[in-house]
């Protein structure tokens, strides 16, 4: 049986490849020091003969005994106000993380796939953004401490492929929602979903002229998964170039929820990106991927999610 090593293991992407990896049939070792992640979002996991939970903060050295066969490295805080109440962890994991678990990777043999992102693009000057493209960041910003950690994440992974043969993947990750996201997280699904069931007033920051692109998340599973098993050393962008302005995005929220919130306008986050939307040609060639569920079927999942885990906590009847 092969063993896969998944960092950030109880967050919202990291529990959906535990999920996906024990479906497949490997043994799984989940890691996560739990500062943003949820044990909740693999509590059904806890107990299954094929995986094994540890809690640990990677930034330490990491000793796994036994063999591993695959890593998964997506411990990080990945939202705005995560950035900003945790900088210094951010950049940690995104640094000395990275460095250790690609130690591990070596020591073990292992082929490690790290989770990058679009804000290596930071606020873009080309659009949509292609895997060529070298970013515009801003790296004393308060985004500074992700964007650059995770610019140095994949700085780092390529020198362990170029100078020790580590056989590396890297992912850029666009805009993904879905269950199991922080209810709290400060994230604009998230958000706007939470104050429409609440009927509170739906946050637009800016204008709401910005625009995102979001990919449900059994989507961005499926496209890590061919992702590992192709032979790409360089990275690919995963994500769902379906373009929405953040105002129309409140408005379909308004719509699928029937609610009675109204849309007020706060101000705009220090260099929050006005556009952004994955080229995605690369993952269509190499992996033959794209996303195949649209906005509304998502969004109605994730709508429900939320609806259960808030009537679960009491903040809903
Ligand atoms: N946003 C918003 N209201 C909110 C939360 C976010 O208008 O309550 C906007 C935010 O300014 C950004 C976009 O939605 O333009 C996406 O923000 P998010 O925090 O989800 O992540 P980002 O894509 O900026 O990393």
């Amino acid at each position: 049986m092969e063993t896969v090593v998944i960092t950030g293991a109880a967050g919202f992407i990291g529990s959906h490849l535990c999920d996906r990896f024990l479906q497949e049939g490997f043994y799984v070792i989940g890691i996560d020091n739990l500062i943003t992640g949820n044990i909740e979002n693999i509590e059904h996991l806890i107990g299954h003969e094929r995986f094994r939970f540890i809690k640990y903060d990677i930034t330490n050295y990491i000793h796994v005994p036994g063999n591993v066969d695959y890593i998964l490295h997506f411990a990080s805080p990945a939202s705005p106000i995560d950035y900003l109440q945790l900088p210094i962890q951010t950049l940690k994991v995104g640094s000395i993380g990275t460095y250790h678990i690609l130690g591990l990777a070596k020591e073990k043999k292992a082929r490690i796939l790290i989770a990058s992102t679009s804000e290596v693009y930071g606020d873009p000057l080309e659009h949509p953004q292609k895997e060529s493209y070298w970013g515009n960041v801003n790296p004393i910003g308060p985004r500074g401490v992700y964007d650059e950690a995770k610019r140095f994440a994949e700085a780092i992974t390529m020198a362990y492929h170029r100078y020790h043969g580590v056989d590396t993947r890297i992912v850029r990750i666009f805009n993904t929602y879905g269950p199991r996201m922080r209810v709290n997280d400060g994230r604009v699904v998230p958000n706007f979903i939470r104050q429409a069931l609440l009927e509170e007033d739906i946050t637009v920051y800016g204008d709401g002229s910005q625009t995102r692109s979001f990919c449900y998340v059994s989507d961005l599973v499926e496209g890590i998964f061919r992702t590992l098993f192709s032979d790409e050393i360089y990275p690919i962008n995963l994500g769902n170039p379906d373009e929405w302005k953040i105002i129309d995005f409140a408005k379909k929220i308004i719509e699928l929820t029937g609610t009675t919130s109204k849309i007020v306008y706060k101000p705009l986050p220090q260099d929050d990106p006005k556009v952004r939307k994955p080229d995605i040609s690369k993952a269509k060639s190499i992996l033959n991927w794209e996303p195949k569920v649209s906005l509304e079927e998502g969004l109605k999942k994730t709508i429900r999610y939320f609806r259960e885990y808030l009537q679960k906590h009491g903040n809903l009847d």
